[in-house]
C-alpha cells in the first residue's frame, strides 16, 4: 500500500519566512533552475527547489531541521537564474533566520533581537549599565578601593590604573567591572549555543536518515568532532564561497572579518592572561607584538565590514533586511569604536577615548549578549552544519 503523507503548512511560519526575507517564495512554480545552477547543492537530493516547496508548502519541521539550508552561502546563482523571481537564495537566507530563532534559547529573546521596534532598549540596556559603571569607577574610587582592600586586603588591587600622566580606559570604567560584566555575559552565549547546537544536530541527523540524505543511520559525537575539525580549512578558505559566481567579491570581505575576529579573540585572551596572571595592566606599548595583533586585526574589521556594508548598498538585487544590518552595524562599531579609542588616547584626547570606550563597550556587549540571536549566530550553525555535512558523506 502506497505510504500516504499528509502536509499540514504551517501558515504563520510561512509568515515568518516572508517576513525575514522570503516575499518571492511564492512564487516558484519547481522548474528546478535553481538547483542545477547552485555550484555547490550535492547530488543526491540538491537544494534549494525542495525547499522552496517547503516554503512555500509551511512545511516548518522539514525545512527548521535541515542541515542543507545551512550549506547554502547565499552567493545569488540560483536568485540570478531564476525565471519567476522567486530569489530562492533570499527565501533560504529566510528560513535560515527563523531556524535562529527556533533553536535559541530562550525565544523571547530572539524574538527581541529581530524585532526593530525593540532595537532602543537593546541599546539603552547596555548604556545605561556602563553609564553607571562608568560612575562609580569614577566617582567612588576611593570607596572601591576600601571595600577592596577589605574583602582581599592587599592580595587584589581596586585600581588597575598606572598614573595619572597616562591615559587609561581603566580610569574610566574598573577593568573588574568591564570583566565582570563581559565573562558571565560570553559565558551564557556559549552556555546557550552549545544547548542549541546540540539540538539542531541531533535533529539534522534524523532529518537526513529520513529523507535519506546520509548512509549513518547513527549519531557518532566523536566522528563527527573528526569530521568538524576536517571542515576548518574549508572554513577558514573561503572556499565555498570562491565557487560562487555572482558574489564571488564577497569572499575577501568575509574573510578580513573572520580573521579580525579571530585575531581579537586571541589578543582578548592574552591580555587577560597579561592582568590576572601576570598582573601586568594595560595600557600596553605599541611595540608590543599582541598590540601589532589588536591594531592590524581592528583594522581589517573596519575595512572588512566596511566593504560588505559597500556591496549590500551598490548591489540593488540583493536585499537586506533589519537582520543584517543589526549584524553589519554592530560588526562595523565595534571596529570603529575600538580604532577611534586607540588613535585619541595616542592624541591625548582623553574625555574622546572615554566617549569612544563607552561606545565600544556598547558594542561589544551587544556582540555577545545576543550573540546566539543575531545572524551573527550562522557562523556556528553552518559550520555544525558543514560537519555534519562531512560526517554524513553529504557531498
Ligand atoms: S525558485 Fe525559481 S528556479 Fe528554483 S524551482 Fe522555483 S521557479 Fe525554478
Ligand atoms: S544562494 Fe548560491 S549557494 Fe545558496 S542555494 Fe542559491 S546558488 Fe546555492
Amino acid at each position: 500500500m502506497t505510504e500516504k503523507y499528509l502536509a499540514q503548512p504551517d501558515l504563520d511560519f510561512i509568515a515568518q519566512v516572508r517576513g525575514l526575507g522570503g516575499e518571492t517564495l511564492k512564487k516558484c512554480y519547481q522548474c528546478a533552475t535553481c538547483s542545477v545552477a547552485c555550484p555547490i547543492a550535492p547530488e543526491n537530493s540538491p537544494f534549494p527547489r525542495k525547499e522552496m516547496i517547503a516554503a512555500s508548502w509551511g512545511l516548518k519541521d522539514r525545512l527548521i531541521c535541515s542541515g542543507d539550508i545551512w550549506l547554502c552561502h547565499q552567493c545569488g546563482d540560483c536568485t540570478d537564474l531564476c525565471p519567476r523571481g522567486a530569489a530562492p537564495g533570499d527565501v533560504l537566507s529566510a528560513v535560515r533566520s527563523a531556524a535562529i530563532t527556533e533553536y535559541a534559547t530562550p525565544k523571547v529573546l530572539a524574538k527581541i533581537v529581530n524585532d526593530p521596534q525593540k532595537l532602543p532598549i537593546l541599546l539603552i540596556i547596555p548604556a545605561i549599565w556602563f553609564a553607571i559603571l562608568a560612575y562609580i569607577t569614577m566617582a567612588h574610587d576611593d570607596i572601591m578601593t576600601k571595600i577592596f582592600h577589605a574583602i582581599f586586603g592587599d592580595f587584589i588591587q581596586w585600581s588597575h590604573s598606572h598614573g595619572e600622566h597616562i591615559i587609561a580606559q581603566a580610569d574610566f570604567f574598573s577593568t573588574w567591572f568591564v570583566d565582570l560584566t563581559f565573562v558571565p555575559t560570553f559565558t551564557a552565549a556559549v552556555l546557550i549555543f552549545l544547548f542549541s547546537l546540540k539540538n539542531f544536530l541531533d535533529d539534522i541527523h534524523q532529518n537526513a536518515v529520513l529523507e535519506g540524505k546520509t548512509d549513518k543511520t547513527s549519531l557518532n559525537y566523536k566522528e563527527f568532532i573528526q569530521s568538524l575539525i576536517k571542515v576548518v580549512p574549508t572554513v577558514l578558505k573561503h572556499n565555498k564561497f570562491s565557487e560562487c559566481e555572482t558574489n564571488k567579491d564577497r569572499a575577501t570581505p568575509h574573510m578580513m572579518v573572520l580573521f579580525s575576529f579571530i585575531g581579537l579573540f586571541i589578543v582578548t585572551a592574552l591580555f587577560f592572561i597579561s592582568l590576572y596572571v601576570l598582573q601586568k595592566p594595560g595600557p600596553y606599548p605599541q611595540i608590543n607584538p599582541v598590540k601589532w595583533l589588536a591594531n592590524i586585526s581592528g583594522v581589517a574589521l573596519v575595512i572588512g565590514s566596511a566593504l560588505m556594508i559597500k556591496n549590500r548598498l551598490a548591489d540593488e538585487t540583493q536585499l537586506t533586511f533589519y537582520k543584517d544590518w543589526f549584524l553589519l552595524g554592530i560588526v562595523f562599531s565595534l571596529g570603529a569604536t575600538g580604532m577611534l579609542t586607540e588613535m585619541a588616547r595616542l592624541a591625548h584626547f582623553t574625555w574622546i577615548c572615554y566617549f569612544f570606550y563607552y561606545l565600544h563597550l556598547i558594542s561589544i556587549f551587544l556582540l555577545f549578549a545576543f550573540l546566539p540571536f543575531s545572524k551573527m549566530a550562522h557562523i556556528a550553525y553552518r559550520f555544525v552544519a558543514m560537519g555534519y555535512a562531512e560526517y554524513g558523506n553529504r557531498k
